[in-house]
């Protein structure tokens, strides 16, 4: 994508639009409203591909500035995620301020509702950190444009069952390009987080045959998955000097660093935490330079867009998986994009996020 920023953008003095032009975000919603406390921000990255779908992050940022910079990120983050996924969707997100224990309320919640419907559709907003099914309830009493409504509202439910097949199939997807065929079985996977995703990853992972390994710091999950599937349980001083073959993180970003990086003996890293690189650039160059294969995060974890995607259009999870099991043949080929270019496999994830939308916004030029 062509970026153009400000002409000797200084954020200090253009925290706002430089900020914005530094990737080209369309449009930002500052939201505010006394009687209720709210205070919001709304960014629309990129509208080519379809109206901007991301979720709704209550967090106590220290201040404006923090909640602007994250906002800018994830909603950028959200353009290449659906772009990549093939799906008709652009990139947003939004960002409530405070801290949801001492400040969310219906009447809070409606009033962004409300702000999000004077878009008009050009954002469609969902769950993120802090925010439940019932607030989507909430939000969605004062706008259409909300999706990952519980199954009861006829909303897509819990989305972990599809992610879980998406960072799965990815995963055969990095063993095809590692060993040269695509079986699991045998394979030693160390699954990190065994959550709502991390869990059915096991449950895929065993049924076909690999030796699998789980970590969590809840030793009440780790009992129950341990037990329900017969895995073995290691401990976190130890999960990175493990002999394995891959890794899948799937309970909080940043895992993939110096530390870990000069430990971890794997083939792979495959899985569904968001952020995985500590620092995208720099990790993303030594993990490739260490000969492990990363698949790209936001690739692999689509699954959870995917699904509330297909909320959109009337729910049916049969065809949100279908469009989940793409993500091994787009695994696969930004494998080869990689080799080809010889750039490291997270450039090549964003590589074709980019030509997509430049595509299709040559496509929308033609009258
Ligand atoms: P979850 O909260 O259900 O599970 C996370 C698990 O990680 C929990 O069992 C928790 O105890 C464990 N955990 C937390 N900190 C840990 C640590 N330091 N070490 C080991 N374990 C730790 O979350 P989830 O829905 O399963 O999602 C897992 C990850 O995938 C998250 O990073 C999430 O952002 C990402 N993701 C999820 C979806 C989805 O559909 N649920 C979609 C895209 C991305």
């Amino acid at each position: 994508m062509e970026v153009t920023t400000l002409k000797n953008s200084d954020l200090s003095k253009d925290p706002v639009i430089g900020q914005m032009s530094l990737h080209n975000h369309e449009q930002i919603l500052f939201c505010n409203d006394n009687a209720t406390g709210l205070k919001a921000i709304i960014a629309i990255h990129n509208t080519v591909l379809g109206p901007s779908l991301g979720g709704t992050r209550m967090w106590n940022y220290a201040n404006e500035m923090e909640a602007l910079t994250d906002v800018l990120r994830l909603s950028r983050g959200m353009t290449y995620k659906s772009s990549v996924a093939g799906l008709n969707l652009g990139g947003g997100k939004a960002v409530i301020i405070g801290d949801a224990k001492n400040i969310k309320s219906e009447a809070l919640l409606r009033r962004f509702g409300k702000f999000v419907n004077s878009l008009g559709g050009k954002y469609i907003t969902a769950e993120d950190v802090a925010m439940t099914s019932r607030d989507m309830e909430i939000i969605k009493m004062e706008t259409d444009h909300v999706s990952g409504l519980p199954e009861n509202m006829g909303g897509s439910g819990d989305p972990s069952p599809v992610t879980a097949y998406g960072v799965y199939v990815s995963m055969k997807a990095s063993a095809k390009e590692v060993w040269g065929n695509d079986s699991l079985s045998g394979k030693k996977v160390l699954v990190q987080g065994i959550g709502h995703v991390g869990e059915v990853l096991v449950s895929h992972l065993t049924k076909e045959g690999a030796t699998v390994y789980i970590n969590d710091i809840s030793q009440e999950r780790l009992k129950a998955v341990a037990d329900k599937y017969k895995v073995e349980v290691v401990a976190a001083d130890k999960m990175f000097d493990l002999d394995i073959d891959v890794y899948a993180p799937c309970a909080l970003g940043a895992t993939v660093n110096n530390d870990t990086l000069s430990r971890l003996k794997c083939k792979i890293i495959c899985g569904a935490a968001n952020n995985q690189l500590a620092d995208e650039n720099v990790h993303g160059l030594l993990v490739a330079k260490s000969g492990i294969l990363y698949a790209p995060d936001f690739v692999v974890n689509a699954g959870g867009i995917i699904n509330v995607y297909y909320e959109l259009e009337g729910y049916n999870r049969e065809r949100a998986l279908a469009h989940a099991e793409k993500i091994y043949d787009t695994t696969y080929n930004l494998f080869q994009l990689a080799k080809k270019e010889n750039i490291p496999t997270y450039q090549a994830a964003n590589k074709l996020g980019e030509q997509r939308i430049e595509a299709i916004a040559r496509i929308n030029a033609v009258l």
